[in-house]
C-alpha cells in the first residue's frame, strides 16, 4: 500500500471501485508530488466512482463539480452575495477546495465556459495558486490541494476539446469499458443480479457498443448496465429491463432503434 494511504481509512467507507489498470498506483503517486490529472473516457465508464473511491482511500476531502455550458470561473471561485443587507463573500467550490488542501473534480471540464481555464492554470503549475480578483486575495495551494478533470473525447466537437495549453498541464489516464468478465462483476456486484445473469447483459452492451460511430454517437455505458441488471433484479421481465435501460437512452431514431432490437436478438 503507498505511504499515503491511510489503512484505518481505507477499511472505513470507500466506495466501491474495480480498477481496470493502473490508475489507484498513477493518483495515488499524481497526489504525493501535487500534480494535476485528466481523466479521458466515455461517460458512464467510472471516472466519477474512481474520483471517490480515491479521495475516500487517501482520506481526503474531495469537491465534486459537474460542468456544463454555463458554468462560469465564478461559480467555481465564489462571488459577493447579499446577506441580511450586507455583501459577504462566499468561497465557491474550487475555492473551497484550494482552501482546506482537498481534491477539486471538475467533470466534463470542457463544458464549462472558457474563463474557467484562466482560474485553472496558475493553479495547475508550479505556482499552485488561486488568484481570486474580485477579492484580491491570491491563495496558495497547500499540498493536499489536487485538482482532477474529466473529459469525454468522443462526443466533442472539435470547438469544445481542451486547448493543447490546459491539456499539456495534466498528467492523463485514459478511461474505457472494463474486460466483460471484470464487467460483468462490476454490475453484479452494483446491481445484487447474480453474475452469470449479468453476463449475457455485458455481451449485448458490447455488441451495442460495436455500432458506436456507424449509428451511435455513444456506446451503452456501465451505468446503464448497472440500471438494466437493477431492474431484473428488482423483478422486471430483461427483455422490458433492456429495452429501457439500453435501447431507450441511445436513440431517438427509429431506425436505429430497430437496428439496435435487431442485435438483442442475434446476440441474446
Ligand atoms: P463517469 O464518471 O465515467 O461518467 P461513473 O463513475 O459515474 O461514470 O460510473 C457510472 C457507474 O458505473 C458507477 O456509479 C458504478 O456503478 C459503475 N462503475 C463503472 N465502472 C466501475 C468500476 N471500475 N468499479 C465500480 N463501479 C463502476
Amino acid at each position: 500500500m503507498p505511504d499515503s494511504l491511510n489503512p484505518e481509512i481505507f477499511a472505513a467507507e470507500v466506495p466501491y471501485y474495480e480498477p481496470t489498470g493502473d490508475e489507484c498506483d498513477l493518483f495515488v503517486h499524481a497526489y504525493n508530488h501535487n500534480l494535476p490529472l485528466l481523466l479521458k473516457g466515455p461517460t458512464g465508464c467510472g471516472k466519477t466512482r474512481f474520483v471517490a473511491h480515491m479521495a475516500a482511500k487517501l482520506g481526503c476531502p474531495l469537491h465534486t463539480v459537474s460542468c456544463h455550458d454555463d458554468l462560469t470561473a465564478a461559480d467555481l471561485t465564489g462571488r459577493y452575495l447579499l446577506k441580511g443587507g450586507d455583501t459577504v463573500w462566499v468561497d465557491g467550490p474550487l475555492t473551497r477546495a484550494v482552501r482546506e488542501g482537498a481534491i477539486c473534480y471538475l467533470d466534463e471540464v470542457v463544458e464549462a465556459r472558457k474563463d474557467v481555464t484562466v482560474v485553472l492554470h496558475p493553479l495547475t503549475d508550479d505556482r499552485r495558486v488561486l488568484p481570486l480578483e474580485r477579492t484580491g486575495e491570491i491563495i496558495v495551494a497547500p499540498p493536499g490541494f489536487m485538482l482532477v478533470v474529466s473529459y469525454n473525447p468522443g462526443y466533442q466537437n472539435i470547438l469544445k476539446s481542451l486547448k493543447p495549453s490546459t491539456r499539456q498541464r495534466f498528467l492523463a489516464v485514459e478511461f474505457d469499458f472494463p474486460p466483460p468478465e471484470r464487467e460483468a462483476e462490476i454490475v453484479s456486484r452494483e446491481s445484487g443480479l447474480p453474475v452469470e445473469r449479468c453476463r449475457p447483459l455485458v455481451r449485448l452492451a458490447g455488441a451495442l457498443r460495436d455500432l458506436k460511430g456507424q449509428d451511435l454517437e455513444e456506446g451503452v455505458s456501465t451505468r446503464l448496465l448497472v440500471y438494466c441488471a437493477t431492474l431484473i433484479s428488482s423483478g422486471m421481465r430483461m427483455e422490458r429491463a433492456i429495452l429501457a435501460a439500453m435501447i431507450e437512452p441511445l436513440t431517438d431514431d427509429p431506425d436505429i432503434r430497430k437496428a439496435l432490437l435487431r442485435v438483442i436478438d442475434i446476440t441474446l
